[in-house]
């Protein structure tokens, strides 16, 4: 029973999967997320029998029908990861709504590291879905994270006018932009969901990640310094690894400190 239990919710991830690639590649663009799906290299519209997520993909052998193109791996990449995300949070937490709660919130990150990483862009609609699910997760008492209404608020706040206040200082000495606006309001939405502790910790892992790949791509060349980089996507890497240490490993990186000092 479990296996059809498992198919069922492995079938669910993978559509929430191909609307996260629509949300992703179509919000940053102030395009509508309603409309039928069209091929990006000649725009004729996308036969549903062909947008079966992964399927298809499987079925076409990555070559779009109408024009013969490559179909980006990325839409295959993310609909896999998605029906993974939600086995994981299934078989950890069951079916409760802090399960739909946890994956909405990963959903959520997942669409902000591809379209960050696509077109530096954090979509709005996104940050602001976070911020009220955020809200209702401790009103209601199904945060994943065990964060109650209270701290949610003060850790939200707390984030998002420490980065804003960064982003200004930033501006003032540099005299140019080093942290968008978009990335100041993620880390206030999820300063909401995760509680003060984990936002902490999500501003060291991303600063982290951020400075040690900067640094590894400017020696391959692959980016000059002073370039920009997709803060958003770095945010969102570390929002995985909290969540992953928080949720499956009860593991917390002040109190590893403290224990081992
Ligand atoms: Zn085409």
């Amino acid at each position: 029973m479990i296996y059809l239990e498992l198919i069922i919710i492995f079938l669910l991830g993978l559509s929430f999967g191909s609307f996260a690639n629509v949300c992703s590649l179509r919000l940053p663009l102030d395009k509508s997320i309603l409309f039928n799906s069209h091929c990006p290299s000649c725009a004729s519209s996308i036969k549903p029998y062909d947008n079966i997520p992964l399927i298809s993909y499987l079925l076409l052998k990555g070559v779009s029908r109408c024009c013969k193109k490559k179909i980006s791996l990325q839409y295959p990449v993310i609909e896999l990861v998605s029906a993974l995300l939600l086995i994981l949070i299934f078989l950890k937490l069951g079916i409760q709504f802090e399960t739909i709660f946890l994956f909405a919130f990963l959903l959520c990150l997942l669409i902000i590291f591809v379209s960050d990483l696509k077109f530096f862009i954090i979509p709005n609609e996104i940050t602001y879905s976070l911020v009220i699910l955020g809200i209702l997760s401790t009103i209601f008492d199904f945060n994943p994270f065990k964060t109650g209404v209270y701290e949610s608020l003060i850790a939200g706040s707390f984030a998002f006018f420490t980065f804003f206040l960064i982003s200004k200082l930033f501006l003032y000495i540099k005299k140019k932009e080093g942290l968008g606006f978009g990335d100041v309001k993620i880390i206030g939405a999820i300063g909401i969901w995760v509680g003060i502790e984990s936002t902490l910790i999500v501003i060291i892992y991303s600063s982290f990640l951020g400075i040690l790949l900067g640094s590894m791509m400017i020696m391959c060349r692959k980016i000059e310094k002073g370039d920009y980089l997709p803060y958003g996507c770095f945010i969102a890497a570390s929002v995985f690894i909290v969540t992953y240490q928080t949720i499956w490993l009860n593991f917390n990186l002040f109190n590893f400190i403290l224990e081992s000092i």
